[in-house]
């Protein structure tokens, strides 16, 4: 089966509902015809419902920059499955770097938003990776290994097709700095490996991985051209229609 390639923008902690509106409309107009490939932006949670709104009929997706477990109760502070959809958000990032290194959010809090998440048919992108430290004392694979398995724990065969993961090299988001792409394509080939070994490798080979880290108009098309390398998650270039409209457009 072909894994129809994904790229994702997070607009993180940016854009007022009337920009968000405006760069949503941009980017529905230039996505409209594109078939062979899957857009989703995710902007910030009090722009969600606008935001679906404006791209309403285009193909581009929309998601939330996280998601609670619960579908509702005493949970200050966060957005629940049932909300997201409400809002009309479909997919959801779940496991951010910025989640678990500013926010303290452990593989164990990342599994339970994951469960939740699918449980709602909302479609979660569980973002792992190493910090710089991590890969320069050689322990990137095994950093990955623990958060791809933890955070897919008690998820089944029949739901793992809905999952999408996206690698993030810590060092590479928001710095510029972006992983090569023989660097990108061997963590893929790896994850996809640990995939095969939690669930059948067919599985594995329709789960969409996508690579995080700078990706930018200038090199999208290198790292697209990678055999597993199924899409992007983009955050700072995401917030210009120019630059994400190119990224959308990679060859
Ligand atoms: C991100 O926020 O997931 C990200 C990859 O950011 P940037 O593209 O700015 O590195």
């Amino acid at each position: 089966m072909k894994r129809i390639p994904l790229i994702a923008g997070n607009w993180k902690m940016h854009l007022t509902i009337g920009e968000a509106v405006t760069l949503a409309q941009e980017i529905a107009k230039s996505s409209q015809g594109l078939e062979d490939r899957e857009v989703m932006i995710a902007p910030a949670a009090t722009a969600i419902a606008a935001v679906a709104e404006a791209v309403e009929g285009s193909p581009v997706l929309v998601g939330g920059q996280n998601v609670a477990w619960e579908q509702q109760g005493a949970y200050t502070g966060e957005i629940s499955p049932l909300m997201l959809k409400d809002a009309g958000a479909t997919m959801a990032i779940v496991g951010h770097s910025e989640r678990r290194h500013i926010f303290g959010e452990d593989n164990t809090m990342v599994n339970q938003r994951m469960i939740g998440a699918l449980a709602s048919g909302l479609t979660p992108v569980l973002c792992v990776g190493e910090t710089l430290d991590e890969r320069e004392e050689g322990l990137t694979m095994k950093v990955l290994e623990v958060q791809v398995c933890e955070g897919l724990e008690g998820i089944k065969s029949d739901q793992i097709g809905q999952v999408v993961v996206a690698y993030e090299p810590v060092w590479a988001i928001g710095t510029g700095k972006t992983a090569s792409k023989e660097q990108a394509q061997e963590v893929h080939r790896f994850i996809r490996d640990v995939l095969g070994d939690l669930y059948e490798k067919k599985l594995a080979e329709q789960i969409r991985i996508l690579y995080g880290g700078s990706v930018k108009p200038d090199n999208v098309d290198d790292l697209m051209a990678m055999p597993d390398i199924d899409g992007a998650l983009v955050g700072g270039a995401a917030l210009q229609a120019a630059s994400f409209e190119r990224i959308i457009h990679f060859s």
